[in-house]
Formats: C-alpha cells, sequence, structure tokens
C-alpha cells in the first residue's frame, strides 16, 4: 500500500475526532420526544492494553450506535473502568519480585516506558496508567462515546452505589450466608472466578452422585452425572497404572484415588488414609450393585482420569458412549485382560443393559450410533458429539423400562432425582462437587478444585424462583445471534450461589460486613444504570454521602419524594427529579454487548440482578454476543508473539480499515480471522472509494431529480434501493459482514457494469449528466451506509460532497420501493448474459466477427412462456396438464405441435428454477427484448467490436442465412454470428 494513504487517513481521523469533540456530538441528553437507544459494553479491565481482540468487541458496539444514531436514535454510548479486583495487585507483587514474564508484557508488548514501569509497584498505578492508554486508543478508534460520564469502580460514589444494590438484593432475599461449593485455588487459597484463571475459564461446579459399590472389604464409590442409569451398569472402572488409596471417609472404608483425598477434604469429609494400593490389583474382584443387588466385575481402563471426582467410574454400556467402546475394545484384544491376570470369561456376563426406552426408539440407540459411526477408539472426537445426542434425547423424551423397580415409567429427568433422593437416604450414595469444565488453572499454575466455602457470602443464583423470572425473561428479550439463546438457558439452569466477595483485592466493601469486598463479576451487573448518574455526579462533583440509599431509592425506583430527600442529599429537588427523569427517558439498555466469554457469567448475572433490583419496563431488551479474533487463522498468545495492542494496529493501519476488517470477515459468533493483509487491501479500497468520490464531487454539486430514460439508470437506481433495504436488514440482525460484502463489493460489481454501459455515451454531454448524477445518488447512499463502519473517511467525504452536518447525525438511507424496478433488472440481466454468451461463441469458434445477429422470440412463445411460468407456481407438475391449459388458447391451439414442442421443453427447464426465478419472471412478465436490446446498441456494438443486428424472429425482412430464429426462447434469443 501506498506510504501516504494511512498517513493521509490517519491525519483525516484525527481532523475528525477533533472536530466531533468540539461539537459535543456524543454528549447525548434527554430528548423528550425524540426515541433514545441506550447501547453499551462490558467496560475494560485496566490491567493491560486492549488489542485487536476488544477492538471487534467494542468497534461492533460503535458501529451499532452510529447506526441506531442514523437511524433516528438518541444514542447514548458511554464508557467506565472496571477497577476491581485482584488482578493488577497480583501483577504489582510478581513486578516486586522480578518476574521476568510479567516484565516482558509489560515492556516489550505494553511497551511501557522504564520511569513508568518504577511506579507499578503500586496496584493502582497499573489500573490508572492502562486507563489512559484504553481510552486513548478508544477515542483513536473513533468509538462514539459520551466521555462525560466516565467513571470506575473505586470512585467513592461508585461505591455507594454498589452499596445500595447490595442492601437491595440482601432485602429481597437474594444474599445468603452460608456453605455452598465455589472453584477454588489450592494454592492461593481464594475462590476464584473467571477473571482469575488462565484463558479466562469460569469454573462451572457440577453436583455428582457417588454411588456405593461393595465389595466385602470396601466401597467404590463411583461418581456419576446419570444415576438413574445405575440400573445398567456392568461393571466398574478402575485405572490399573494409577494409585488407589483406601481411605476412612466419614467412618466408612472407601477406595478412592490419590487425588480425590484432598477434595473430599475441602468439601468438608474426614478422611483417614490407610493405604495404598494399585488399581491393577482390584481388577476381576466383584462388587455388588446397591439397586439390583447383581455383582458386577472391576475392568482395567487406562482412561479414568484419577484427577476427575473419585476416580472411580461405573459402566453403563447401553447409555454412555464411552463405556460401549471401552468393553468392545476389551473384547476384541484378550491379551489385554491375560496381561492382568484376567479371563475372558470375565466378560461373559458383561452385556448391555438398556434401562431407558425412546418411543419408537431402538432398545440399544448408544450401541447402534457408535456402530454406525465405526468408532473403536475411546479418543474418537465424534464420541462427544454421540454422548450428547444420547443425553439430549434421553432427557427430552426417554422413560424407564420396566427392569427399574419403582422407578419405571418415570421421565429420565424425574428418575435422575428419585433415585439420586432414595440412595442417599438410603446410605447407599452421597454428593461430590467437581468441575465439569476441568482442568481449569489459576493463574498462579495451580489446577482449581471445588471447595465448599464456608461463613461466606453468596448470591444467591440457585433461587428457583429467581432461575423461573430469568428464563421468561429470556423469552421476551432478542439475543443475537439468535441460535445463543440455548446457551443463555443451560447457564441459568447449572448456576448455582456464587460467592460474591473476598478478603482481598479492589472494589467496594460489604455495607453489612466490612471485612468482605465485593468481587469484579458482583459489582458489574446493574453498572449501566449508573452512567446516567455518573454524569450529574461528575459535572456537580457530588460526594458520597450525599448518595445515601434514599437518593438510589428515588432515582433509579421511583420510591420516596424528591422534596424529602433535599435535606439529606443537599441536591434540590429539580436537580434529583431531572436525574429520575433522565434515568427513565434512558433506561432499560436496549443493547448490551460483550465477547462471547462472558455468556456464562457476566451477561447471565446482568439479567438476573436487573431482574431482581429494577421494575419491568427497566429490564434489558437486547444482549448482542461477538466470537473472538484469530491472528492470522491462530490463536492470540503471548507465547506465538502475535498479540497485537490496538493502538499499535490504529498507527500501521489506521482505525478505519481496522475497524471494517476487525468486524466483516465473520459471522457474529465466529472467530473473526485477522491479517495485516486484509487491514492494508480494506485500506486501499477505501483509497479508491475515495478518489471515485472526490472525482463525483468534481463532476457534479449534488443530486438532482432526473428523468431515468435509460434503462441502466433505472437499473442503477433499482439495484441501489434495493442494497439498501437488504443492508439494513443486515443491520438490524448485526449480520456486520453481510453488510459490508454489500456495501463495498456487490455495490463495486454493479457500479462496474453501469460504467461499462454507459461508457459508449461519454461524448453526450446529457447522457453524461444523467450518469454523474446516478452515481452520485449511488454514493450518497453508499457514504451514509460505510459511515458506522468508517466514520471518519465517510465524515471527510460528507464535508466534501456539500453534505449537511456532520454524516454521524444524519439520516440513515431510505429504500424507495417505487425505485425498484424488476423489468428494468432483467433487461440487464439480459443484455450481461447475452454478451457473455457471444464472447464464449467467438472464443469457442475463434472468429473476429463483422456482424452479430440476434433473434427473439415471437409473442406467441412468450404467451407460452409465462403460461407455463403460471403453470409451474401453481403447482401444474405434469405435461399434460399443461398441455390442456394451453390448448384453451385459440392461438396456441391453432399451431397445435409447434405449440407443444416448444412448451415440453420451457416446462422442463422450468420445473428446475428456483422459487424465487419464478416469482421474479411472473413478476417481470413480458419483456420487449427487441426494443431494449436496440437501445443498448452501441454498446453491443462497442464491446464485441463488430456490427450488431436486432430482430424478431417472426420479422420477415430479417437476415437470417442459417434460420437461427426459430431457436428463439424468451430471454434466450438465437445467435448468429460471421
Ligand atoms: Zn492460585
Amino acid at each position: 500500500m501506498g506510504i501516504t494513504m494511512p498517513a493521509n487517513l490517519v491525519e483525516v481521523e484525527r481532523k475528525w475526532q477533533r472536530e466531533w469533540e468540539r461539537a459535543k456530538l456524543f454528549e447525548v441528553d434527554p430528548i423528550s420526544l425524540k426515541p433514545k437507544f441506550f447501547i453499551t459494553v462490558a467496560y475494560p479491565y485496566p490491567n493491560l492494553p486492549q488489542h485487536i481482540g476488544h477492538g471487534r468487541t467494542y468497534a461492533l458496539t460503535d458501529i451499532h450506535a452510529r447506526y441506531m444514531r442514523m437511524r433516528g436514535y438518541q444514542t447514548l454510548f458511554p464508557m467506565a473502568f472496571h477497577y476491581t479486583g485482584t488482578p493488577v495487585l497480583a501483577m504489582s507483587k510478581r513486578l516486586e519480585a522480578g518476574d521476568e514474564d510479567i516484565i516482558d508484557t509489560f515492556t516489550r508488548i505494553c511497551k511501557v516506558p522504564l520511569d513508568v514501569l518504577e511506579g507499578f509497584k503500586e496496584p493502582l498505578k497499573i489500573a490508572q496508567y492502562f486507563h489512559e492508554e484504553i481510552k486513548m486508543g478508544m477515542k483513536e478508534m473513533g468509538y462514539s462515546i459520551d466521555w462525560r460520564r466516565e467513571f470506575t469502580t473505586i470512585d467513592p460514589c461508585y461505591n455507594r452505589f454498589i452499596e445500595w444494590q447490595f442492601h437491595k438484593l440482601r432485602e429481597r432475599g437474594y444474599i445468603t450466608k452460608g456453605s455452598h461449593p465455589v472453584g477454588w485455588c489450592p494454592s492461593c487459597g481464594n475462590p476464584v472466578g473467571q477473571h482469575d484463571t488462565r484463558g479466562d475459564m469460569e469454573p462451572e461446579v457440577e453436583e455428582f452422585t457417588v454411588i456405593f459399590f461393595e465389595s466385602p472389604e470396601a466401597i467404590l464409590p463411583t461418581a456419576t452425572l446419570r444415576p438413574e442409569t445405575v440400573f445398567g451398569v456392568t461393571n466398574i472402572w478402575l485405572n490399573p497404572e494409577v494409585e488407589y488409596v483406601e481411605a476412612d471417609v466419614d467412618g466408612q472404608r472407601w477406595i478412592i484415588s490419590r487425588e480425590c483425598i484432598e477434595k473430599l477434604r475441602l468439601q468438608n469429609k474426614v478422611v483417614n488414609v490407610r493405604s495404598f494400593i494399585r488399581g491393577r490389583t482390584l481388577l476381576g474382584k466383584q462388587v455388588r450393585n446397591p439397586v439390583t443387588n447383581r455383582y458386577v466385575p472391576i475392568l482395567p481402563a487406562e482412561f479414568v482420569d484419577p484427577r476427575n471426582a473419585t476416580g472411580v467410574v461405573m459402566s453403563v454400556p447401553a447409555h454412555a458412549p464411552y463405556d460401549y467402546v471401552g468393553l468392545e475394545s476389551l473384547v476384541k484384544e484378550p491379551s489385554r485382560l491375560k496381561e492382568y491376570g484376567l479371563s475372558q470369561g470375565l466378560l461373559e456376563e458383561v452385556k448391555p443393559i438398556s434401562v431407558i426406552k425412546i418411543p419408537e426408539g431402538s432398545e440399544f440407540l448408544t450401541v447402534e450410533a457408535v456402530q454406525r459411526l465405526g468408532i473403536e477408539s475411546q479418543r474418537d472426537r465424534r464420541l462427544e458429539d454421540v454422548t450428547k445426542d444420547v443425553y439430549n434425547m434421553e432427557f427430552s423424551r426417554g422413560l424407564m423400562r420396566e427392569n427399574t423397580g419403582k422407578y419405571v415409567g418415570l421421565s429420565v429427568t424425574e428418575a435422575k432425582e428419585a433415585v439420586k433422593k432414595d440412595l442417599i437416604q438410603a446410605g447407599r450414595a452421597s454428593v461430590m462437587y467437581e468441575l465439569i469444565n476441568r482442568p481449569i488453572f489459576c493463574r498462579c499454575g495451580a489446577e482449581c478444585v471445588v471447595k465448599i466455602f464456608e461463613d461466606q457470602w453468596f448470591i444467591d443464583y440457585g433461587n428457583p424462583e429467581w432461575k423461573r423470572l430469568v428464563h421468561e425473561w429470556l423469552k421476551e428479550m432478542e439475543v443475537l445471534p439468535k441460535e445463543l439463546i440455548q446457551e443463555f438457558e443451560n447457564v441459568v439452569d447449572w448456576l448455582r450461589a456464587k460467592a460474591c466477595a473476598r478478603k482481598s483485592g479492589l472494589g467496594t466493601r460489604l455495607p453489612w460486613d466490612q471485612e468482605w469486598i465485593i468481587e469484579s463479576l458482583s459489582d458489574s451487573t446493574i453498572y449501566m444504570a449508573y452512567y446516567i448518574l455518573s454524569k450529574h455526579v461528575n459535572q456537580l462533583r457530588l460526594q458520597a454521602s450525599q448518595l445515601t440509599d434514599a437518593f438510589f431509592d428515588y432515582v433509579l425506583l421511583g420510591f420516596g419524594e424528591p422534596d424529602q430527600l433535599s435535606d439529606t442529599t443537599g441536591l434540590s429537588s429539580n436537580t434529583l427529579k431531572q436525574i429520575r427523569e433522565e434515568f427513565l427517558y434512558f433506561y432499560p439498555v436496549d443493547s448490551r454487548h460483550s465477547g462471547r466469554d462472558l455468556v456464562s457469567n457476566h451477561l447471565t448475572f446482568f439479567i438476573f440482578n436487573h431482574l431482581a433490583i429494577f421494575p419491568r419496563a427497566q429490564w434489558p431488551r437486547q444482549i448482542v454476543v461477538n466470537g473472538s479474533v484469530l491472528m492470522e487463522g491462530q490463536k492470540m498468545s503471548k507465547s506465538l508473539g502475535n498479540i497485537i495492542p490496538l493502538r499499535e494496529a490504529i498507527k500501521n493501519y489506521a482505525a478505519d480499515p481496522l475497524r471494517v476488517a476487525v468486524v466483516s470477515t465473520a459471522g457474529l459468533l465466529q472467530d473473526a480471522d485477522f491479517s495485516p493483509g486484509l487491514a492494508k487491501a480494506v485500506g486501499e479500497w477505501l483509497e479508491r472509494f475515495r478518489n471515485h468520490a472526490l472525482d463525483l464531487c468534481v463532476k457534479s454539486k449534488g443530486i438532482e431529480e432526473f428523468n431515468l430514460t435509460r434503462n441502466i439508470d433505472r437499473w442503477m437506481v433499482s439495484r441501489l434501493n434495493t442494497y439498501v433495504n437488504e443492508v439494513t436488514e443486515a443491520m438490524d440482525e448485526l449480520d456486520v459482514r453481510r453488510a459490508i460484502q454489500v456495501i463495498m463489493y456487490e455495490l463495486d460489481r454493479d457500479i462496474q457494469w453501469y460504467t461499462r454501459r454507459t461508457s459508449s455515451e461519454v461524448d453526450l454531454p446529457m447522457r453524461m449528466e444523467a450518469t454523474t448524477n446516478v452515481l452520485r445518488q449511488v454514493l450518497d447512499a453508499r457514504v451514509r451506509m460505510l459511515a458506522p463502519f468508517t466514520p471518519h473517511l465517510c465524515e471527510e467525504l460528507w464535508h466534501t460532497m456539500g453534505g449537511e452536518g456532520f454524516i454521524a447525525e444524519t439520516s440513515w438511507p431510505v429504500s424507495n420501493p417505487s425505485k425498484i424496478d424488476l423489468k428494468a433488472e432483467e433487461v440487464e440481466n439480459l443484455a450481461k448474459t447475452l454478451l457473455e454468451d457471444t464472447f464464449n461463441i467467438l472464443r469457442a469458434t475463434g472468429i473476429a466477427p463483422k456482424q452479430i445477429c440476434y433473434y427473439f422470440s415471437a409473442p406467441w412463445k412468450w404467451k407460452v412462456f409465462l403460461k407455463t411460468l403460471q403453470a409451474v407456481d401453481a403447482g401444474i407438475v405434469t405435461v399434460g396438464g399443461l398441455m390442456k391449459m394451453l390448448m384453451e388458447d385459440p392461438e396456441l391451439r391453432a399451431k397445435g405441435r409447434l405449440t407443444a414442442g416448444f412448451a415440453e421443453g420451457v416446462f422442463k427447464e422450468l420445473s428446475h428454477a428456483s422459487k424465487e426465478t419464478l416469482k421474479r419472471w411472473l413478476a417481470v412478465g413480458v419483456l420487449d427484448e427487441v426494443e431494449a436490446l436496440r437501445e443498448m446498441l452501441v454498446f453491443f456494438q462497442q464491446e464485441l467490436k463488430a456490427d450488431v443486428h436486432v430482430f424478431s424472429e417472426e420479422d420477415t425482412e430479417r437476415y437470417d442465412p442459417r434460420d437461427r430464429a426459430r431457436l428463439a426462447k424468451p430471454l434466450r434469443p438465437g445467435v448468429y454470428v460471421e
């Protein structure tokens, strides 16, 4: 790319950023009769600079904001900074300890100056530095943010807001104190959330049922998520190479993996180890199934992971694909049993036992699925999918079979709970918690486990009534992309009480128990409401002491009287009313944006807490989730050295090309693939677009109403109006890839055709004026549609084009249905195909033509064509039926066999045409092809470099030495070349 472009574009960008700021363009206050749009994106955690991955989420939010602003909404897009938590403390500590890795991150990747680095020993300095860094980046990206509302989560006034929120949650019974399982780092001795783990994984705690299989000496406690399948257990799996222990667990003798000891202790069990045993020494022994009393053997399985739950696994081959494959591999390789001194006879009794039936389904769903796919190894990735499918099918439709005693006829969901409850009551099972998405590692490197945490404060996301409300609201609100709704439903289902405070870190103290600090995923759930207040807090320099609970009760919930509040808050009742009105104007949140990693925590908590605190009218309306960004096909990671900080990328490519490059290569939820080549290509495209625009601005001063006498003009205007519809639809779904595809590339292609078609008329001033005028119309709409994506360049062009005010505040183009001209479009389609076909003939025959003749269909052929179209569209599927209909027409009947022969061919072709094509041709109706082609004769002659003649096939004067006229079909003329 030319060096001048980015430098030039960067200047353009700076200029418009200054202009927007000067005009206070994005400082947004209520305008009573104008509809509003309140859009927010997860506020950044300032412990590192933002990189290109963040660029996608924030740019998409800004594009959405700018689009809605042009659609006429008073659009508020604010920003704040999330200081809460421990990461900056940890970083600061590591820095002080001389940790090479963190020094390298700060100096080489983040390019923090050395003198600044010195100050990083104070944790707050890290947050403040990156806060400014991120803010600069956001300004350089051109985000249309109302910066008057900025705050940090350690501001005293914000602390008051969070205190109020927690008072409310507690009042309403959503805060509990007690013992709950939490994700836990055994090394740090702290509960862990997503922000504390490597790769930002949210620990998902699941409750396993531990079923006791007994041998005379000890209990084998098998951990399972599907206790109802215990009736189908055929054997127990132990890993022969793993060290197990015999231990007294709460007074019972258990055999468990060594790794399980500590886990049970963290879950408040008393564990005394008696002895160590290799898994292999237990193989072949028989243990008793506590529900069927049948004895089943212990068999070897290398796939048993001692770090998962108890390390003892029950095998249910009829319902668990992994078990079935494990069993089959023992059958097929007898040597493996021999290796452990076991006889093959042990397997004779081991046959899948089906305990769940699917109405109209086969008895052995799992077995058949595995066999059909030919899966032979437990390492086969497809097993995961088969397991999921079987699980889903059994949970949605399965019923317990006759061999399940008193549970027969129950649904799987009912049986799961009932079996579990009964076994526990009978002392034949207990529960254990495990992370279902393990392994998860703390940032310190230790593997996270589950701890039952005592005397801790929780937000009770397990509250069934609360869950029900969230499920209900999920049906009302919009989630984009739509397929993500199921993921939200699942998260709501498995969420349970979440530890909401810890003893260290930055943040707000729990108001009733001051040694606790509210953690970062709990103080960030309804802060969008605070953006309305923060403007006033900043402008009026309000003090925390003024923001009493009664203040928040009034401005956020409408409780109390402003007159009475004046005394305690020192705010006039007018000011209070004004804040309340502003809140009512902007709330609820119309759109909440975030990356996908926040679905399982933040975004779901966001819904939960809004529902708990605010009345229904203030519940969130929409959530938009986007995928991440790959760097040339690879995940961005420090070890690969491919993380590009956002500001560095802006320096290299300029903001506008970057914005397009990060949002437009993938569907909303897919990973977008960024590459420097792509950013450069977009930059080059923008440069060409700019030149094209400047060129047009020189030729014409503006758009005039013009009589569109030429087909090509009507075509271009029709295409434009269709595209405006398409782009608007795409933008409403935030399918920005599709929008960019149309605005940039499809319109480019059509403009090329338009230019080519009109190039024969450059010498005719009137015609040229029409051409320029049409192109100017296209440009106007295109610059508007591109403006949310490349706001700086579009602002510059808008200015050059003599547009009024800022394009950011201009209206989005509206499609005019009366300008959509299907006939004009069909004529150009005809011209394109005809030209292409003719070039193909010339290429195939190698003729340098002197003259070319086209013969177009006679009216009766058009009649047959249209009647056949109607017939096919109406569902007539036989030639006989069609003929009957055609022969009702006297003209066609008179032609007899001629009609029949022609109609049969047309029928065959149309039967294969798409519904869309049929509809289009039906709408277009008869085309006067001769007339249409005569209008573009000069163009054809110029393209084909030959004399071109156009005839109707019934034209008696026609020149037709090879009798090609009879070959004419509607939209497909006969051709003669010489
Ligand atoms: Zn740790």
